[in-house]
Parts: C-alpha cells; structure tokens; sequence
C-alpha cells in the first residue's frame, strides 16, 4: 500500500531549478528519509507533500487522492512553522485537536500521552521560550503525534538537539513509529540518522534536485 505518491514533481523557484521530475512513492507504515546536500531541494520536496507550497509541475496524491494543498491525513514539523509562542507546551500539542473541535478534556489526556512519550512531562505549563531548542523540537514532534494523521512530515527533526541528546530523541521517535504504525517522511543531511532511524532512504542529489538512488538497509525478504 501507498500512502503518499510523488509524480512528476518539477519546482522552479524562479530561474532557480529546485526540483527536476520527481516521481516517488511512500509505502504506508514505512519511515523514508530523504537525504541529501544542502540544497539539493529537500525541504521543498516535503513541503510540496504537506501541500504548502505548489509543484511547478506535477502531482500529489496522499491515500490515492490529489491533493493541493495541506489536509488532516498530514502532520508536519518544519522549523519555520514552530510553536505559537504565547501558548503553553500543553495549548500547543493540543491545538490541532482543539481545531478539530474536540473537548478540553479529551484533548488534553492525548497531548499528555504524547507529552510524556517525548519525555516532557512536568513541562506542561512552560511557553516555548523557557524550554531549550531540543525540547521545543520534541514539543513539534508531539504535536504532531496528537492530532494523528496517517503522514507525517518532518524536517531535520534533531537539528537543534545536542550530541547527548540525540540518540535518545531518535530512539523515543523510533518507539513512536514502531507505536503508531504510521507514514513517516523525514529529512535529513546525516547519512548516520538516515541509517540509523529508517526502512528507506531515498537520496537526493544537487543541481536541480534528482533522485540519484533508493535504498532499503533492511529488507524484509518475507514480505511479497
Ligand atoms: P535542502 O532542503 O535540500 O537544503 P531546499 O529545498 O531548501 O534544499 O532548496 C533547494 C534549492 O531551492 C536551493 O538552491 C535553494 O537556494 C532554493 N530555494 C529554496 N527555497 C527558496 C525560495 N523560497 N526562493 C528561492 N529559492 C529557494
Ligand atoms: P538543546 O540541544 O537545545 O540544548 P536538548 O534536548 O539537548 O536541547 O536539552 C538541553 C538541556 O535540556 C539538557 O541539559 C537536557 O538535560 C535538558 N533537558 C532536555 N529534556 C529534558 C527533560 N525532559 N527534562 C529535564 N531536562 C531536560
């Protein structure tokens, strides 16, 4: 099953060719990473998949549907749409819930569920501006957990974590997928984290950006 098809994809940013002909599919339940040079047009890619910016050319369809512009079957963390600021950790992964027009209470028993699967707990209460650039990500990463879309897009989800640090957040993400049985898409430039976190990786070179190879570290043989 595919969860998320790319066909055609071109993107000009002007003159500048960012995306050349990109077809891909998303197999429902797998993490790909899209890994890459800087430059090489990864974050456009998975913001024309969140359906925030158009294709030049092209299509999208999530769950076999064109889609052209953001949807709920998709949750995404980019670092240019972050936490609202003025709303606690609690009213930020709640808040797409909320928007659902779901109850206070039910809302708020998932965002704690996922609050604690990101290890925040205690940290309910904060505003973004009191907690570090790791554990904002982490808050990211819950919120878009909560509102449990069937994709979910993520953009270098550790860049602001630390060295230390960082292992453990792959691994509490890892859990979270094995958990949820989702469609993840994450970018990264870390041949490391693509290895480490993924069942695909799919790599993208410069200039405009191609796809140069898929890769699959662990196929599972049994699987038709
Ligand atoms: P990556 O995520 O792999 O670093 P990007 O998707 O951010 O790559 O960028 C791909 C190419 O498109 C780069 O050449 C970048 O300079 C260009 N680009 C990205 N966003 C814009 C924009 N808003 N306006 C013009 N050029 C852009
Ligand atoms: P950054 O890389 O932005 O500093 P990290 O996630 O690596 O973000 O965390 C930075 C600091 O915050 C570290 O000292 C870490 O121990 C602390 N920290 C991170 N998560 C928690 C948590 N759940 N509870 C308490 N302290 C935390």
């Amino acid at each position: 099953d595919v969860a998320v098809e790319v066909r055609g994809v071109c993107k000009m940013y002007n003159d500048v060719e960012a995306l050349r002909s990109i077809d891909l599919d998303f197999p429902v339940g797998k993490l790909t990473t899209l890994l890459g040079p800087s430059g090489c047009g990864k974050t456009t890619l998975l913001k024309i998949i969140a359906g925030l910016i158009p294709a030049t050319s092209g299509e999208i369809r999530v769950n076999g549907k064109v889609v052209t512009g953001p949807g709920p079957e998709r949750a995404f963390v980019f670092q240019d749409f972050a936490l609202m600021p003025w709303a606690t950790v609690m009213r930020n992964v709640a808040f797409g819930l909320e928007l659902k027009g779901m109850g206070k209470d039910e809302r708020q028993s998932i965002a704690r569920k996922y609050i604690a699967e990101v290890g925040l707990t205690g940290f309910e209460n904060k505003y973004p501006h009191e907690l570090s650039g790791g554990m904002r990500q982490r808050v990211g990463l819950a919120r878009a957990f909560a509102v449990n879309a069937d994709v979910l897009l993520l953009d270098e989800p550790f860049s602001a974590v630390d060295e230390q640090n960082r292992r453990k957040f792959q691994e509490d993400l890892l859990r979270l997928v094995e958990l949820e049985k989702k469609t993840f898409i994450f970018v990264t430039h870390s041949i490391e984290e693509a290895v480490y976190c993924s069942d695909r990786i799919v790599i993208l070179s410069r200039r405009p950006g191609r796809i140069a190879q898929v890769i699959e570290p662990d196929i599972d043989h049994n699987e038709s």
